[in-house]
């Protein structure tokens, strides 16, 4: 087979209807599936409007241009559902000098309406961009509405042609991306959400493997689901039992009645590719997956059964799922009692917190609308269950506890998304620091220590919080009071000094400011009383003047949140006064927030009804409370900043780039260090200010490139690196030589690196000397949880000392290039602060921009270090730089398609 264009790639993706389809470019084995599909699929009249005037050869013509020998600049791109071909795709070029490529589309008449030509088209789009091109044209009969519909839903601007009852369609790519962004997102979302509904509202279900055995995980299942009153028809499945608990049991999936949405397979992991399959045949549109210890091979034809049919998968190794919406009733989980139903959505990696997460919440009183426990996560991930309860009306909190959410770029754009509408809260269980300690380069190794997981979530806008303890505390917070202002001020209250101190410097620790309260407040009080914040009431205040100062601390325009800390006195316990009353006989909803520390309290957390039906949290300690208010702000304040545009792309040549990458990559396909050529070209691509970087392989080649750089009017000095593939850091082996101002200084040290490297020296790079100015490192790092993130710090010599640095998830907003700069430590030499001259702030902000763009185009760079980048008020450069790059799928936040586990062996490769 002739090798297809390097920029289409084989993906699985999601159709409108939630249907699976494997995009694979067309090539010569694929002459008949394009002959059928123009022949048998479509009808005479579709055929009209794709070839304007039947031709009785048109899907001859058409088999023979997309699967003849391949030419450049021709991109064709299939849809198959299982073997068959379902639409096609392809555009080939027209005019050079404007880059324009003549489009055509092809759709089975039987599989119209379901987004296969606009999937194919963003897919398309995706890997013209990538060859360059910048327009696409066709001509379209006037009366195709079906095809301008799929052009004017695309996203991008569409220009149209009136001539001759014809209407010619030019579509620019690189235009209107924001807009075209946010359509393919919407499209992803909601076919996304579409293909969980058979696992999250089936209509019926089968559990397969289901057996009469005391405790057996099928048998447990499938009685669960039917306790749990399962609103539609509900069949085991087992070739050994004819009845299971008083029910007919079937022998297989196609002996069934009729084909259940759902099937909970319960059979040995040798079993279940097979059982997988069988379903799939038959129809089933999801499958939940209890069987553990799946071998790869298993694992690969598992995954393949899937995507193959059209299945959604859960699992292996999972616990099950339960839907407790009243319509549906399903509790497909062999954990723990079914939960009541609610709003919190939950989603756990393992089944053993799934357990105790569900009986926390259930004791604590918060109903959950969904659990999934995700298990080996082959296919639904966390991201894809955010996108399922951000539509599904019913959940207003979502709680995960997962090492690690899916597509970690689809993860960071997703979270920032959902999070603006529903609070996520998560347990940073901090497992990815060892993925990020593997990297080599200083860049790499600056993210670990500085900076914190828990900052990194706070830019998805995710809470990330220690322990499930901190979870369900943080929860119970989120679900019961309002959120405080952003400015977050706390007023304490106890009714015993010494303990109003601790809780106050809990709330300090847990950074909430504390502010002064009006003296007047002591009139409402008893004598002795301090209305200092913290506030003491004394011991023997009652329950009516703690009334008044709570209504009071409500209306108080300096407090955003009110923490209650109380201790059983013996005043109360003998006049029935008890200050509780206050809480429990008040409001639960107030202008702010308030959370009770009871320190005679048995349990971590509980809720305390009130008057109004409403609920206050109740905590036995005052670090817990605190740091759920800490966690109420830190979400307040994110709600209150307004969007902020990703960074607008600068004159990038893309299309450089990605040859550059490809290039290399066929040349190593294990990945690597690219060399100090290809590393330049790659950071010119973007914009990145690279000093004048010459390459010589030899002594009297060095002499002539400083000669010649002098020549160019540079100072006089140039400084020589040494180069060998694989080199990590160059000064300390002494391989960068500084300052040379003359020909025998330039020859001397050429000498002294070939003495010293001896075989390993493969060249060297001759720099002009940089101006001195201020050392910064700026890079890319890979986060195995959140995908890519730019770094900028201090950076020279001083890099590991002073440990200066701030990281961003990837792409940058315009705030980002701001406050990355304010956060530094360092910040003040940027300004000018300390005497100095201000650096050029633009100009490190174009650093940045250019990273950002670079990190989110080329998904196969695994680090790049750019250190240093020496700035002056009069502009920056960077004077060394390593890119390293790895296959890695292609990531493109303009394609949809299906993230690949790793589970599924390298035949299967991917994330
Ligand atoms: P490495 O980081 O691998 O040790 P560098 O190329 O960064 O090697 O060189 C080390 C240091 O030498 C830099 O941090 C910088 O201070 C200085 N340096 C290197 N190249 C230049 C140059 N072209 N102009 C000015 N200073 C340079
Ligand atoms: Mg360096």
């Amino acid at each position: 087979m002739t090798a297809a264009h390097p920029s289409l790639t084989t993906a699985e993706a999601l159709l409108a209807d939630g249907t699976t389809v494997e995009l694979r470019p067309l090539g010569p084995d694929d002459h008949r599936a394009v002959l059928d599909l123009h022949a048998a699929g479509m009808s005479e009249e579709s055929r009209r409007m794709r070839f304007f005037g039947v031709s009785r050869n048109a899907p001859a013509q058409a088999a023979d241009r997309l699967c003849g020998p391949s030419r450049t600049g021709v991109l064709a791109l299939g849809a198959w559902a299982g073997d068959e071909l379902v639409g096609e795709a392809d555009c080939e070029l027209l005019d050079e000098p404007s880059r324009t490529a003549e489009l055509a589309l092809a759709v089975a008449d039987r599989w119209h309406h379901r987004g296969v030509a606009t999937l194919l088209l963003e897919h398309l789009v995706h890997a013209a961009r990538a060859a360059g091109i910048r327009f696409f044209e066709a001509d379209t009969l006037y009366g195709n509405q079906a095809v301008h519909q799929v052009f004017a839903d695309l996203g991008l601007p569409v220009r149209r042609h009136h001539a001759q009852g014809e209407v010619r369609i030019r579509v620019p790519l690189d235009e209107g991306d924001e807009h075209y962004r946010s359509a393919v997102d919407e499209r992803g979302r909601r076919a996304d959400v579409a293909s969980l509904a058979a696992l999250l509202r089936p209509a019926s279900v089968a559990v397969v493997g289901a057996s009469r055995r005391e405790g057996s995980v099928g048998g447990t299942v499938l009685a669960k689901i039917r306790e749990g009153g399962f609103a539609g028809p509900l069949w085991a499945v087992n070739p050994h039992a004819r009845e299971i608990g008083g029910e007919r049991a079937y022998p297989s999936v196609s002996a069934l009645p009729a084909v259940p949405d759902l099937a909970v397979l319960a059979v040995p992991a040798g079993a279940v590719p097979g059982v997988a399959e069988e379903c799939g045949e038959a129809g089933v549109r999801a499958l939940v997956v209890l069987t553990s210890g799946l071998g790869p091979q298993e694992a690969g034809r598992l995954i393949r059964a899937c995507r193959r049919h059209s299945m959604r998968l859960v699992g292996p190794n999972s616990l099950g799922l339960a839907q407790t919406d009243p319509a549906v009733r399903l509790d497909a989980e062999f954990g723990g009692a079914f939960a009541r139903p609610g709003t919190a959505g939950v989603a756990v990696q393992s089944g053993g917190v799934g357990i105790a997460l569900l009986s926390r919440l259930t004791w604590l009183g918060i109903g959950v609308s969904s659990f999934v426990s995700l298990g080996d996560k082959y296919d639904v991930s966390g991201n894809d269950l955010l996108q399922w309860w951000e539509a599904d009306g019913r959940t207003d909190l979502a709680l995960l506890h997962l090492e690690s959410f899916g597509s970690p770029r689809a993860f960071a754009r997703t979270a920032r998304r959902v999070t603006r509408t529903i609070p996520v809260l998560t347990v940073d269980a901090g497992r990815s620091t060892a993925g990020r300690r593997a990297a080599a380069s200083h860049t790499a190794a600056a993210a670990t220590p500085t900076v914190t997981r828990e900052a990194l979530f706070r830019q998805a806008g995710i809470t990330a919080t220690r322990s499930i303890d901190e979870l369900v505390a943080a929860a119970a917070l989120f679900h019961a009071q309002p959120l405080p202002a952003p400015r977050g001020a706390v007023a304490v209250v106890s009714n015993a000094g010494g303990i109003g101190i601790l809780a106050a410097d809990a709330c300090a620790e847990a950074g909430l400011a504390l502010p002064e309260l009006p003296q007047g407040l002591a009139e409402l009080l008893p004598a002795g009383a301090s209305v200092r914040n913290p506030v003491d009431t004394t011991a023997a205040v009652t329950p009516v003047e703690l009334t008044h100062l709570l209504r009071a601390l409500e209306e108080e325009p300096a407090v955003d949140a009110i923490l209650v800390c109380l201790v059983p006195t013996a005043l109360g316990a003998a006049t029935g006064e008890d200050p509780v009353r206050a809480l429990v006989e008040g409001p639960a909803r107030r202008r702010v927030p308030v959370v009770a520390v009871l320190l005679d309290q048995q349990v971590p957390v509980r809720y305390r009804s009130c008057a109004d039906g409403g609920v206050l949290p109740a905590y036995s300690d005052a670090v817990a409370a605190a740091r759920a208010l800490v966690h109420a702000r830190d979400r307040a304040r994110r709600l209150a900043e307004p969007p902020s545009a990703p960074v607008a792309a600068p004159d990038c040549d893309r299309q450089a780039a990605r040859s550059l990458v490809d290039g290399y990559l066929t040349a190593h396909p294990g990945g690597g260090w690219l060399d100090p050529l290809s590393t330049a070209d790659l950071l010119a691509a973007y914009g990145l200010p690279l000093t004048t970087t010459v390459w010589v392989r030899d002594e009297q080649a060095a002499v002539a490139a400083a000669d010649g750089l002098r020549g160019l009017g540079h100072d006089a000095k140039v400084a020589l690196k040494a180069y060998w593939p694989g080199q990590v850091h160059k000064s300390a082996v002494g391989a960068v030589r500084t300052g040379l101002a003359t020909d025998a200084d330039v020859r001397e040290a050429y000498r002294e690196f070939t003495k010293r490297f001896g075989a390993e020296l493969v060249g060297a790079v001759v720099q002009p000397m940089a101006a001195p100015g201020l050392e910064l490192l700026a890079g890319v790092v890979q986060d195995r949880v959140f995908g890519p993130l730019v770094v900028l710090g201090l950076g020279g010599t001083a890099t590991e000392v002073l440990a200066d640095r701030v990281a961003r998830l990837a792409p940058l907003s315009e705030r980002d290039l701001t406050t990355m700069v304010t956060e530094l430590r360092s910040a003040p030499l940027l300004f000018g602060r300390h005497g100095g001259a201000a650096v050029d702030l633009a100009a490190v902000r174009s650093v940045l921009t250019g990273l950002s763009l670079l990190a989110e185009d080329v998904a196969e760079l695994v680090e790049a270090d750019l250190n240093p980048v020496i700035v002056r008020p009069d502009g920056a450069v960077c004077v060394d730089v390593r890119v390293r790059l790895e296959r890695r799928p292609s990531f493109d936040p303009y394609l949809r398609r299906l993230r690949r586990p790793a589970a599924a062996g390298p035949a299967f490769e991917e994330e």
